[in-house]
């Protein structure tokens, strides 16, 4: 059994802003039935303290002279320990993990997440007296990334693992603020934590961590390439020994199409007639016409350059003539939320788009869609493709990243070889966006194709115990 210390900034459902947050929510868990003595460690955002039911204060520090305890509670659902780094002048305050109410990103989270690192650390080396040391610790994105570069000056100390959920946040400040967290100036060079003249957190994870994954195969080569590694590819390809790509499970718990709760009728493959309910209950909320025959294509997402947003707005003039209803779902950069909202007034039978954070209707329009929209310019996994395909909605997406190993495209070869389970685009276009989707729905037409589709979609495994698995290899590998 080894012990691992299991570091995110997010994990559902005590916080999530993203993907990250149901891959901490869930790992931890599956390690934990895989006998791996797991503790997750978060900071306490006003809105974990208000998640958690029961905690104890196990011990408490100092860093920068704010003091600082660790608060011991569960993950709700699990028997997994958490601790949280309760550091008020880091964390007490409303607004997100990195941002405030308006979506400006806070500006101390080098020192904020500088906290969380350096009381990772200490209990990395049995520091603050919770009778624990871990084997291996397990590091998520940049916010974590001074974990490994700290812990690589210790003479003794864990495995360390850094685990990149996205290459586009790296957690870049300026040369000052690496003097200002007093950080060791060992770690100043080019290949350390420098990164241009400025400090770089995620450096500290891809330059010391002993193995680096990502959350997939394909995501895993992208990134030692210019187009998908900004500026650390060369980094990444000195280190290609010690990098591989581990695929994101799903939660079967919260995303199971037979057992979830927040669906009008639940359904599996064999009750796949059901699903058509939750269309039409959706388009009734949605004040859509109620039609189960219309295909509505669904998105839940953030609305940001990477979802490809762009080419989904270039392609609705086209797209809108179609007898279709796309319901879209998500916040993000204010021009995209207004350019929706407006396509969305002048289509009003044809789009709906609904501005906010709302996981309930999420789950709802994964049950609704018959197909779902995903032309990411890069996805290091994707949560969203992987639900769909649980939920029989097929796909759509670019070949980048987890999409490219998670979605086969319903092409005639692989219609009649029996892998086809959704769309891939031939390119990030426009032109190719609407020829996808052109091709589904022809395929919709002709229900018997379309029901091996969704059984197709449906019968892939991406339960966590594979990947579990695979990252307890790696830990052994780590140690040894
Ligand atoms: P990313 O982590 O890049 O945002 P993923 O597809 O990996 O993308 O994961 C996104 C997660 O966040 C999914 O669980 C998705 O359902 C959820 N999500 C994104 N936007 C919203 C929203 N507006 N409402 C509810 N859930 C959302």
């Amino acid at each position: 059994m080894n012990k691992v210390l299991y570091i995110s900034s997010e994990a559902y459902p005590l916080i999530k802003t993203g993907g990250l947050a149901d891959v901490a929510g869930s790992l931890p868990i599956a390690l934990q039935k895989n006998a791996q003595d797991v503790r997750l460690l978060l900071p306490a955002y006003p809105e974990v303290l208000r998640n958690i039911n029961k905690s104890k204060i196990r011990t408490v520090s100092s860093y920068y002279s704010q003091p600082v305890n660790i608060i011991e509670t569960r993950l709700p659902g699990s028997k997994v320990i958490v601790w949280l780094v309760d550091c008020p002048a880091a964390f007490n305050r409303p607004g997100g993990p990195y941002t405030d109410g308006h979506g400006q990103i806070w500006d101390d989270n080098a020192f904020r997440f500088a906290i969380f690192c350096h009381a990772a650390v200490d209990i990395a080396l049995n520091k603050l007296q919770l009778d624990w040391q871990p084997d291996v610790v397990h590091c998520n994105d940049w916010q974590t990334g001074l974990v490994p570069a700290l812990l690589h000056l210790q003479p003794q100390r864990p495995a360390t693992i850094f685990t990149i959920h996205n290459m586009a946040y790296q957690g870049i400040f300026d040369q000052q603020t690496f003097f200002d967290l007093h950080l060791p100036v060992e770690l100043w060079h080019m290949d350390g934590l420098e990164f241009h003249n400025q400090l770089s957190f995620i450096k500290g994870g891809l330059a010391y961590a002993d193995k680096i994954t990502t959350v997939s195969p394909h995501y895993a080569t992208e990134i030692l390439s210019p187009e998908f590694g900004y500026g650390l590819d060369g980094l990444l390809r000195s280190r290609i020994k010690n990098l591989s790509g581990i695929i994101n499970g799903i939660d079967d718990k919260h995303w199971n199409p037979g057992t979830d709760e927040h669906l009008k009728q639940k359904y599996n493959r064999r009750s796949l007639d059901k699903k058509l309910l939750n269309k039409t209950d959706l388009q009734q909320e949605l004040t859509l016409a109620v039609d189960a025959s219309i295909p509505m294509i669904g998105m839940v997402s953030r609305l940001v350059e990477q979802k490809g947003l762009d080419i989904i707005l270039l392609a609705l003039s086209s797209l809108l003539t179609h007898p279709i209803q796309l319901v879209i779902l998500g916040t993000g950069e204010t021009h995209y939320e207004l350019q929706l909202a407006e396509w969305a007034q002048n289509y009003p039978d044809h789009l709906k788009i609904i501005i906010g954070y709302n996981e309930s209707l999420a789950h709802r329009i994964e049950a609704a869609s018959d197909m779902y929209l995903m032309p990411s310019t890069f996805e290091p996994c994707g949560l969203n493709q992987l639900y769909s395909l649980r939920y029989g909605n097929l796909p759509i997406v670019t070949h980048v990243g987890g999409l490219a190993d998670t979605v086969t495209d319903a092409n005639q070869e692989n219609i009649a070889n029996g892998t086809a389970n959704g769309f891939v685009l031939e390119e990030q276009s426009a032109a190719a966006l609407l020829a996808s989707i052109e091709q589904a729905l022809v395929l919709y037409q002709q229900p018997k194709i379309w029901r091996q589709l969704q059984i197709n979609a449906m019968s892939g495994d991406f339960s966590w115990q594979t990947s579990a698995e695979r990252y307890i290899e790696l830990y052994q590998q780590a140690l040894e």
